[in-house]
């Protein structure tokens, strides 16, 4: 069984930041159609492969090989990777921000977090391919982030 969810994510199909040349990993057109503000989408490329450039001092969230690209504040969600804020969402289907998977944490001295979202998953409620600006699970920055605080 898979622990992931959106497993149908091409994740090993990889392309340079055309920025900062950080290898990107592939993801879904779906997403960018989903998170891209109105004037971004019109100049989307459906037939285009994109790419998720994941370095925190880069502003570039998607690009293509044709050197398109589109950046943070062209999407309308702030992205996990690039935005260290507090109201900054992990899982974004589910809502676990850094500060709520902190307060938990400093109030119960453990995080359910994690547990929480895997019987979503589970249960076939997460959408990580239109809500995560990654294109995929969150669990592994969930974990990250659990294992930080
Ligand atoms: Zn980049």
């Amino acid at each position: 069984m898979s622990e992931e969810c959106c497993s149908q994510t091409q994740k090993s199909l990889k392309a340079n930041c055309p920025v900062n040349g950080n290898k990107g990993k592939r993801v879904p057109t779906i997403t960018l159609k989903s998170l891209l503000k109105p004037r971004a989408l019109e100049t989307l490329n459906p037939e285009s492969n994109y790419f998720f450039c994941d370095s925190m001092d880069c502003s570039v969230v998607y690009f293509n090989q044709q050197g398109q690209t589109f950046l943070t504040d062209e999407v309308k969600v702030p992205v996990f990777q690039k935005d260290r804020g507090g109201q900054v969402p992990v899982c974004y289907c589910f809502n676990w921000t850094r500060d709520r998977i902190l307060q938990e944490i400093q109030q119960t001295n453990h995080s359910t977090a994690e547990s929480s979202i895997r019987t979503h998953i589970q249960a076939g409620r997460c959408g990580c391919e239109v809500n995560n600006p990654q294109g995929s699970c969150c669990l592994a920055n969930v974990r990250k982030e659990v294992r930080d605080k």
